[in-house]
């Protein structure tokens, strides 16, 4: 079968693909692109996840993209609300004539002497065959999010198969399952547990939050009443804009007090869940993280519904170990018996890069966890490929449409000047290497080795501030001197590019 050319191939159909669809569309319509999207739907992380309660855990004026104002009331949104989000900016944009959905790609391969990469896929078929198909483009631009769709992340515990209960995992939650009336017992405490919790406790089911580490706990308005009022004031964008700079704003402050006074941050965390809970209410050990504010993902509580799901005693937390499932539910390390009809494992992701797709460069295989970040957006030694990887620490969007319109600034880049192909260049050998992320979040540690490294300085260095990479991104010159730019490829970066791999 003849491969199908394009200048830019994007995969995936998530926030971060129809960002790039929207900015590609605007800003190079010159550009002949297509988005690959693995399954039937966009939306990704928002139409996979389908447990009660699903929710985002930042605002949706900064969740939002910056070209489609949120209209919704509340500010920390359902996950079907989100979708449906999507679904219109895809819609009133006309970006779903870019996506072909049910297309997975497997494999990339840059070819040096045609200055493309040749991107191998399959189509699924329904019956359930796989039709091969290769793809070949000037740009590849990953778009895939940062974790398996198949799995999420299960802990083994002894004895679990006697169990005879329900046991099931937050990302893969059957549509049919009825917990009311019923003991529930929710493994985890990140925001998948907080969420959960109050939304099957309002099901009428009696909860149990089961964690080993307590997490700590912002609580916030589910509605911005700033923005609202703004809202009222001035026409939509302006407001919308305000918004999200005034959300930026304390968004950033916060992490930053939590990484400069990270005690006077956790007196004001743990001030407001002690306001929330019943008086006399002991916070030790329940939450009371042993870490500082920011050091795993801050997770939002809107209008304290987890708190009052406590108060009225229709969920408990517990801070314990499992020692292991029974068939009526858990024993913990403490000696304490759980009985449950539903086990809940919100036990997190599985992180997985690049869609699971094998780079290569050269017919050379990429080990994702050996590159180094350039801007947060490519990788040194490979060229014409760019990512979009969220903030963990902010909302996700601020950074995918930053990326987006930094590679449309570098396309635009290239045709000005007549050059096909932009490799970042390695750091010197004077810069230290560092973790992608400085986080002690299980998924991140988990897969540390899968993660790139970013650099101590220079523009391998990630920044985790929006302004500043907004400044890096949108003002500072495309050519730093340091992104390589040719006509055609020169056999030394090919060279190089697979040494440094
Ligand atoms: C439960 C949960 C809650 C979250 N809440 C928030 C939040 O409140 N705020 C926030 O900022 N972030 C949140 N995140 C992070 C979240 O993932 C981002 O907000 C955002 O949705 C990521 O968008 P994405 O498009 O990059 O990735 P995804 O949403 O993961 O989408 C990736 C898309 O790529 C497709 N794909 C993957 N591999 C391939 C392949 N090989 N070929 C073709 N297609 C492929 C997938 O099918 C999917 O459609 C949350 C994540 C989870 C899991």
């Amino acid at each position: 079968m003849t491969p199908e050319t394009l200048d830019v191939l994007v995969i995936g159909a998530g926030i971060s693909g129809l960002s790039a669809a929207w900015h590609l569309q605007t800003h190079c319509p010159d550009r002949r692109f297509a988005v690959l999207e693995a399954r039937h739907d966009l939306g990704g992380t928002w139409s996979l996840f389908r447990y009660p309660g699903f929710r985002s855990d930042s605002d949706m004026y900064t969740l939002g993209f910056h070209f489609k104002p949120w209209r919704e009331r509340h500010a920390i949104a359902r996950g079907p609300t989100i979708l449906q989000y999507l679904r219109e900016t895809a819609r009133e944009h006309g970006l779903e004539r870019h996506i072909r959905y049910g297309i997975r790609v497997c494999s990339a391969d840059w070819n040096p002497r045609a200055a493309r990469w040749e991107v191998r896929a399959v189509r699924a078929a329904a019956d359930g065959t796989e039709e091969p198909l290769t793809f070949h483009c000037g740009f590849l631009f990953t778009c895939a999010g940062y974790y398996r769709y198949d799995r999420g992340h299960q802990p083994a515990f002894e004895g679990m198969a006697s169990y005879q209960g329900i046991h099931v995992h937050a990302q893969q939650w059957p549509d049919d399952l009825d917990c009311r009336g019923r003991n529930v017992v929710v493994i985890g405490s990140g925001a998948t547990a907080a969420t959960l919790v109050p939304a099957l406790a309002a099901q009428g089911a009696r909860v149990v939050l089961l964690q080993r580490t307590p997490t700590y706990y912002f609580i916030v308005p589910g509605r911005d009443r700033v923005a609202l009022l703004l809202r009222g004031l001035l026409p939509e964008r302006w407001a919308y804009a305000l918004t999200r700079k005034k959300n930026v704003a304390l968004g950033a402050f916060l992490f930053g007090q939590s990484r400069k006074r990270p005690e006077r941050i956790r007196g004001f965390l743990l001030g407001q869940v002690a306001k929330a809970l019943p008086d006399g209410y002991d916070l030790s050990p329940n939450f009371t993280p042993p870490y500082g504010p920011w050091q795993q993902r801050l997770c939002l509580v809107p209008d304290a519904d987890l708190f009052k799901a406590v108060s009225d005693g229709r969920a408990e937390v517990v801070t314990d170990h499992i020692e292991r499932f029974t068939g009526q539910g858990l024993r913990l390390a403490s000696g304490r018996e759980l009985q449950a009809d539903v086990i809940v494992s919100a036990t997190g992701l599985e992180l997985q890069l690049l869609g699971g797709a094998q780079l290569s460069l050269d017919g050379v295989p990429l080990e994702s966890g050996r590159l180094v970040t350039y801007k947060g957006v490519m990788y040194g030694g490979v060229p014409n490929l760019a990512v979009t990887f969220g903030y963990v620490a902010a909302s996700w969007t601020l950074k995918a449409d930053l990326t987006s319109r930094y590679v449309c600034r570098l396309l635009n880049h290239m045709s000005a000047t007549g050059t096909r192909v932009a490799t970042p260049g390695l750091p010197p050998a004077d810069i230290t290497l560092e973790p992608f992320v400085d986080f002690s979040s299980g998924y991140f540690q988990r897969a540390m080795h899968l993660l790139p490294r970013q650099g101590a300085a220079g523009p391998w260095k990630l920044l985790d501030r929006y302004v500043d990479d907004r400044r890096r991104l949108l003002r500072e010159p495309v050519d730093d001197g340091v992104l390589v730019f040719s006509a055609a490829p020169r056999e030394s970066e090919v060279v190089a590019a697979t040494q440094a791999a």
